[in-house]
């Protein structure tokens, strides 16, 4: 008898327990060595005065666990609750968010019969980081970070899941037109990387369009690989249009550890009633019996679940005119057990191999050379540009000079336009002469320049060149 490998599990909130019976039940009885270890989290611990929706407790169980299959969580209205999910991602480091959306026509209804993506979205990195700041009562920022150890890491996972499940073509989204230090940096690691698999196609669009062309025609896309925001508004869309929102899991990768849920929500208005799908948290746990070594019997269940699909049995969110019979979240469960064994024949059967095994990082980082220029120095002045003008064009520390000032990144100093709107947020650039350095303690001093004129200083960002190029926009 082979070992049963732990998993954690997390039946969550709403529709989440039902699904979760429907799961485990199909799990059990297709064979799967796993060995369940609940945990309780979502709104319960929320309202139990838990911010994360966790006991801190839980992650002993967590990290003894080779998984954790979670149902989808409840996030009570009202402040001061953090994102699970979030706090789940970031603490164990699981940078790699997979979404397979996959049509099932004709037995789902679908505009797009032929569809076939794996969406692989950057999960720790981009602007949900969370790092944000209301710098005045009227204007907020948030942080956006890509590194590239971050972009290597999910570039390469991307490329290596490729490989693994004979995917033909990786596919690239960002906006490095507009984004060119931080979207571009992703972009460039990626054509770094696609340069070492030479057996599969890549190429790159910028998101926009290639969204668009995702919803539209979503056939011509194989693997596409994506900073985390684009990645999670684009793999709900691409999920709901292979039919449902419903029938879509989703494996998030690391390096210690591996959480496995369904796309969608709670539920809370179908919760109780028999009525869920259970589907996008059983792919999700076939995933997960990929991801720890049993392959065979995700297939197997994957197969039966194709089968049930094939053969009209329907829970409500996809039932139609041509289904055959209406079932329950736990009724549909019986049916794909009684289907074990057997496969789809109009729908393409499932074959998974061995664990992916994760893609380790292998570009070589030189570092490279930098100086400091100077300093942008954000202000908070309500009022004319002029008001404030004279005061600090005069500032001069070592080789220091006021260059620039914009306002939402529109240059209003020198020669700007007088239609330009103006917010309470200035940027004042400080910056050194061609050919020159400064020291970071120059750049301190315009701060103290600022202080002692009581002006309001909200931020600042000291501005480098890197290999003699400029890194700032
Ligand atoms: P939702 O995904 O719960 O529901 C959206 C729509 O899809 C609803 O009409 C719902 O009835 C339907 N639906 C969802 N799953 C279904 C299923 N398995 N079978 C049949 N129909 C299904 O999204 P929402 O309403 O925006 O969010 C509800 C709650 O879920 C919120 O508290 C939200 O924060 C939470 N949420 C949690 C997660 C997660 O835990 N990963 C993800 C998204 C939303």
């Amino acid at each position: 008898m082979p070992q049963k490998t732990p998993i954690a599990i997390a039946y969550g909130d709403g529709i989440g327990p039902e699904i979760m019976e429907a799961t485990l039940h199909i799990l059990k009885a297709a064979g799967a060595q796993v060995e369940p270890h609940v945990i309780e989290i979502g709104e319960k611990l929320y309202l139990k005065g838990f911010p994360t929706g966790m006991d801190p407790q839980m992650w002993d169980t967590i990290r003894r666990c080779k998984a954790f299959l979670k149902g989808p969580i409840t996030t009570p209205q009202g402040g001061g609750y953090k994102s699970l999910n979030v706090t789940i991602r970031t603490t164990l480091g699981l940078y790699a968010n997979i979404r397979p959306c996959v049509s099932y026509f004709p037995f789902v209804a679908t505009k797009h019969p032929e569809m076939d993506v794996v969406i692989v979205r950057e999960n720790e990195e981009d602007l949900y980081t969370g790092v944000e700041y209301q710098q005045t009562p009227d204007v907020c920022c948030s942080l956006k970070t890509i590194s590239r150890q971050g972009s290597e890491k999910i570039v390469r996972y991307a490329f290596e899941y490729a490989r693994q499940n004979h995917r033909k073509k990786v596919t690239c989204f960002t906006k490095d037109n507009i984004m060119k230090l931080s979207d571009g940096l992703f972009h460039k690691v990626y054509e770094a990387v696609a340069a070492e698999y030479p057996d599969i196609l890549h190429e790159h669009w910028i998101v926009d369009i290639g969204a668009a062309r995702l919803a539209d025609t979503p056939e011509i896309f194989d693997v596409i690989v994506l900073p985390n925001l684009y990645g999670d508004i684009l793999s709900d869309v691409a999920a709901q249009i292979t039919g449902s929102v419903g029938l879509a899991g989703s494996a998030n990768i690391g390096d210690h550890g591996a959480m496995f849920e369904a796309i969608h929500g709670s539920a809370p208005t179908i919760a109780g009633k028999n009525v869920a799908n259970p589907s996008g948290l059983l792919l999700a746990a076939v995933q997960m019996l990929v991801h720890v070594g049993q392959p065979d019997i995700a297939a197997k269940i994957q197969n039966a679940w194709l089968k049930t699909l094939e053969d009209g049995v329907h829970t409500q969110d996809i039932y139609k005119n041509t289904s055959k019979k209406l079932v329950g979240t736990q009724e549909f469960g019986q049916e794909v057990v009684q289907r074990l064994g057997k496969t789809p024949e109009t729908l393409k059967p499932v074959t998974y191999a061995a664990p992916t095994k994760h893609a380790t990082p292998a570009l070589t980082y030189t570092t490279p050379k930098r100086q400091l220029l100077g300093i942008d120095v954000f202000l908070y002045h309500r009022g004319a540009l002029n008001d404030f003008l004279a005061k600090i064009s005069h500032i001069n520390i070592g080789n220091l000079r006021l260059k620039l000032i914009t306002n939402r990144g529109a240059k209003v100093w020198p020669d700007g336009q007088p239609e330009t709107f103006c917010i309470e947020q200035w940027r004042c650039r400080y910056i050194v002469e061609e050919g020159r350095g400064c020291s970071q303690a120059d750049a301190v001093q315009i701060l103290h320049s600022f202080d002692r004129m009581n002006l309001e200083v909200i931020k600042s960002e000291m501005l480098y060149s890197v290999d003699g190029k400029t890194a700032f926009s």
